[in-house]
């Protein structure tokens, strides 16, 4: 299953920890904000990798340049569809 709901509140948002990130040695109040959701990536490189997010960050990374929505389901088939091409030999397309 590539996105679970997340319960365990010390598991925090890494887009919020990239955002706020440490005040001196401390994390940012915002930057401990509790995950929503876990999705766990499939493509070959990054294969069984978290990025954890919450629902405001979840919201905002599931919004393509041009405004319009485009779900992280939408994102993950992408980067495999990308991945099955790069890994084609130029001849055989
Ligand atoms: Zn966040």
């Amino acid at each position: 299953m590539p996105i679970r709901a997340n319960h365990d509140t010390k598991i925090w948002c890494d887009i919020c920890k990239m955002r706020y990130g440490k005040v001196g040695a401390e994390w940012h109040t915002r930057a401990m904000t509790p995950a929503r959701w876990i999705v766990i990536s499939e493509t070959k490189e990054r294969r069984g990798r978290t990025k954890a997010y919450c629902q405001p960050c979840a919201n905002e990374c599931q919004i393509d340049g041009q405004g319009k929505v485009w779900t992280f389901r939408e994102q993950l088939d992408y980067a495999l569809g990308r991945e099955q091409l790069d890994g084609m030999e130029p001849e055989r397309l």
